[in-house]
């Protein structure tokens, strides 16, 4: 069968101002505008965010900005994969209606001075502690994102679970008038979650990462049924370890505030398990619902 007609690529803008311009054509149509926040290198876990957003709002903006404050000293900014071609194509199928693509000095021009310095879920000892600075990037890139697009709404993926909820904060404590949606982890059929860096995995480490999901989802049934957590969670980092992983943390936390369970004993949260660990260069997160 002849393969379908690929849509049209969608409009792409690289400055603030003509990104402005051409949403203020849909605000006077009163059309509600969705934002999906990316650094490129689209897989079907991004497109996802995308088709939520289609059905949530009547326009979606993409962004595509390979962010450099969020990027450590030591982590891998410059090798980070860029496909935008590809993107492009990806996201004329999804149905995208407006990219924005500025370069570094666009978003952070000379004289740039004004970080922010999230805390919250930003400072609770998980990717925080292994990543110093990484989400005063991230909010600070994300701050600017909606003020330069003033969505209606804007989804991000529970992979990115402590950004979600930092970005959650983030956008109530300085009251911007956007609603965060989270949307649920696109994983290969063994369980791996998507991400742009697994491009990186040799096949032998691609063959070990799947443990990270495997032992979040059994370490989620064995506390739900009532298993001492502390157990649970030794097990699972002894597992993680077994197959070669260098890991980070295996954590259970409230799913809410990211804080470990018991510092609040008034509440009986809801938890959710959250673990990072490198096998080889690769670094991957991944997280789970209890
Ligand atoms: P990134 O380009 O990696 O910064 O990701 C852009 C957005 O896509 C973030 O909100 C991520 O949480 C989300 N995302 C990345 N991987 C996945 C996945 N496997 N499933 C769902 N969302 C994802």
């Amino acid at each position: 069968m002849a393969k379908a007609a690929r849509k049209s690529r969608p409009r792409v803008v690289k400055t603030v101002k003509a990104l402005r311009e051409a949403l203020s054509e849909w605000r006077k149509r009163k059309q509600t505008i969705a934002l999906v926040p990316t650094m490129g290198a689209l897989h079907t876990g991004h497109i996802s965010l995308v088709a939520l957003a289609k059905k949530s709002a009547k326009k979606v903006v993409v962004s595509i900005f390979v962010n450099p404050t969020q990027f450590g000293p030591n982590e891998d900014f410059t090798r980070y994969p860029r496909t935008l071609d590809a993107d492009l194509d990806k996201l004329a199928d999804a149905g995208a209606d407006l990219v924005f693509l500025p370069d570094a000095k666009e978003m952070y021009p000379d004289g740039f001075s004004t970080m922010l310095k999230p805390s919250g879920p930003a400072a609770v000892g998980l990717d925080d502690k292994f990543r110093p600075g990484h989400f005063d990037g991230v909010a600070t890139v994300v701050a600017k994102l909606f003020t330069s697009v003033m969505p209606d709404i804007a989804i991000f993926g529970d992979k990115d679970y402590q950004q979600l909820q930092v970005i959650r904060t983030m956008a109530r404590d300085l009251h911007l008038p956007v609603k965060v949606i989270g949307a649920p982890i696109v994983r290969e059929k063994d369980g791996l979650a998507l991400s742009s860096r697994n491009v990186y995995l040799s096949p032998a480490d691609r063959a070990a990462a799947p443990v990270l999901h495997r032992v979040l989802k059994e370490s989620a049934k064995a506390i739900a049924a009532g298993e001492p957590v502390e157990a649970v969670l030794s097990r699972g980092r002894a597992k993680i370890m077994a197959e070669g992983f260098k890991l980070d943390y295996l954590e259970a936390r409230d799913a809410a505030t990211l804080a470990k369970l018991g510092d609040e004993p008034q509440r009986k949260p809801k938890v959710r398990l959250l673990v990072a660990a490198k096998i080889g260069k690769t670094r991957l997160i991944d997280n789970f619902a209890v």
